[in-house]
């Protein structure tokens, strides 16, 4: 019996707030579920909170306690999508469709004990498979999960996304599908740059460094996931994907394309803080003094710079890096007790932004840096800071210069015209005209 189910595929469907942001989106949403069901593969569909309701639950949290308890918040925030699925699991229902909504406990989803930023340690995949091999479309919680202990955790905003990764890899699922409101994953935000262009492949890695970087398509974490589980992900427009918009496959480096380009695409990341410490001892050990209270808190912190400080003969050094502008108010209070402990002193500055470019193609060609500076240099664009990867370089830059130097970016890479097709020599075929 079990051999008969294990042949249907299964897919894994996640629909975004704004794809489910009332009755009829949802309605549309669950006749794309219905389809897939009827098309013969075993369906599970995650869904993130209607709309803004995440927004406002905050917000009805804020109205009654200025810090408000991060127990609380989980359980508080971990409705919205239960209202979701539970209309999702009514609407297919309506149409005929078997289908059951699940919280992330019903789902077997276990995490760390971390509120409001959990991760998932476990997927308990036994009530879904019943469900699923039972012919229903199970309809499971995106966002959260249980503790050991049985209480309700959330996984950071946008967290849904990486709720429907771990299910497709829990269910052994061919492709996770992500449909939201936007085509797929394009060179540039298309709200900020006019030339951006969809990609129809990007690699697991050049999509976390553009999630990294500020492009705000999926949750970085649900990538994370992709490529360590080998799970393909496909960013789809919840209401106009077809056979002729199929989205943008992310996949691991051999399946992407080969690049003609060294760089995919471009971003901007605004409400950046940047915290500086200068004075600091120049000596082992320093380093995990002031970042492991920030790790503790499972903040992460991007572009860290270190350098000697020459002015005073080499003893002290000094450490740059930047966090997301919502973390700051967490981390100072840390840096700061760490500059006291090591007798140094913090510095911090708002109003900068990071445009950077990406791409797999970079390791291999030279002059992207050039090119990045000069675009940024002739558009008056000043740079206060740069940090690379092997496929990504970034620029600090002040916050007002954000657009207009993504802009200078993405046109310097001639990122608004349709890719070079990429010849491929069949070398077999070479040998045999030997
Ligand atoms: N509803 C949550 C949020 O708005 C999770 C998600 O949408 O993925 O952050
Ligand atoms: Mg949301």
């Amino acid at each position: 019996m079990r051999m008969n189910q294990t042949t249907r595929a299964t897919i894994v469907q996640k629909f975004g707030g704004s794809s489910v942001g009332n009755g009829d989106k949802i309605r549309a949403c669950a006749a794309r579920a219905a389809a897939a069901a009827r098309a013969g593969s075993r369906v599970a569909v995650v869904v993130s909170a209607m709309g803004d309701t995440t927004d406002e639950l905050i917000k009805l949290a804020a109205g009654v306690s200025d810090a408000p308890d991060r127990r609380e918040m989980d359980q508080l925030l971990a409705t919205g999508e239960q209202v979701s699925a539970s209309l999702m699991a009514m609407a297919l229902q309506a149409m005929g469709v078997p289908a059951i909504s699940l919280t992330g406990q019903q789902a077997g989803v276990r995490t760390e004990p971390v509120h409001t930023r959990a991760r998932i340690r476990s997927i308990d995949t036994a009530r879904l498979e019943r469900e699923l091999d039972a012919g229903k479309i199970a309809v499971v919680t995106g966002f959260q999960g249980v503790t050991d202990e049985g209480d309700v955790t959330t996984l950071g905003r946008g967290g849904s996304d990486t709720s429907a990764v771990a299910l497709a890899s829990a269910l052994g699922a061919g492709e996770c599908e992500i449909y939201t409101d936007v085509d797929g994953v394009y060179t540039a935000d298309p709200r900020a740059v006019a030339g951006a262009r969809l990609i129809d492949r990007i690699s697991y890695d050049e999509m976390l460094e553009a999630a990294s970087l500020g492009a705000r398509v999926m949750h970085i974490r649900a990538v994370e996931l992709g490529k360590s589980a080998g799970v393909p992900i496909r960013v789809l427009h919840a209401s106009r994907a077809g056979p002729d918009q199929p989205g943008t496959l992310i996949v691991g480096d051999a399946m992407a394309l080969e690049h003609a380009s060294p760089v995919t695409m471009a971003a901007l990341k605004t409400d950046i803080g940047r915290v500086t410490l200068v004075g600091l001892p120049d000596r082992a050990g320093v380093q995990r003094e002031v970042f492991a209270p920030i790790a503790q808190r499972g903040i992460s912190v991007d572009d860290i710079i270190q350098a000697p400080d020459e002015t005073r003969d080499g003893s002290v050094c000094t450490l740059v890096f930047t966090v997301d502008k919502t973390d700051l108010a967490e981390v100072r209070p840390l840096v700061e007790a760490a500059a006291r402990a090591l007798g140094g002193e913090v510095r911090v500055d708002l109003g900068l932004a990071k445009v950077s470019v990406v791409g797999a193609g970079m390791t291999s060609q030279a002059g992207v840096a050039a090119t990045m500076f000069r675009a940024l240099g002739d558009a008056g664009v000043k740079i206060a800071n740069i940090t690379t990867s092997e496929i990504k370089i970034s620029c600090i830059v002040p916050e007002a210069d954000g657009v207009k130097g993504l802009n200078a970016v993405h046109a310097a890479f001639g990122l608004d015209r349709a890719p070079t097709p990429v010849v491929v020599v069949n070398t077999s075929a070479h040998a045999a005209g030997r």
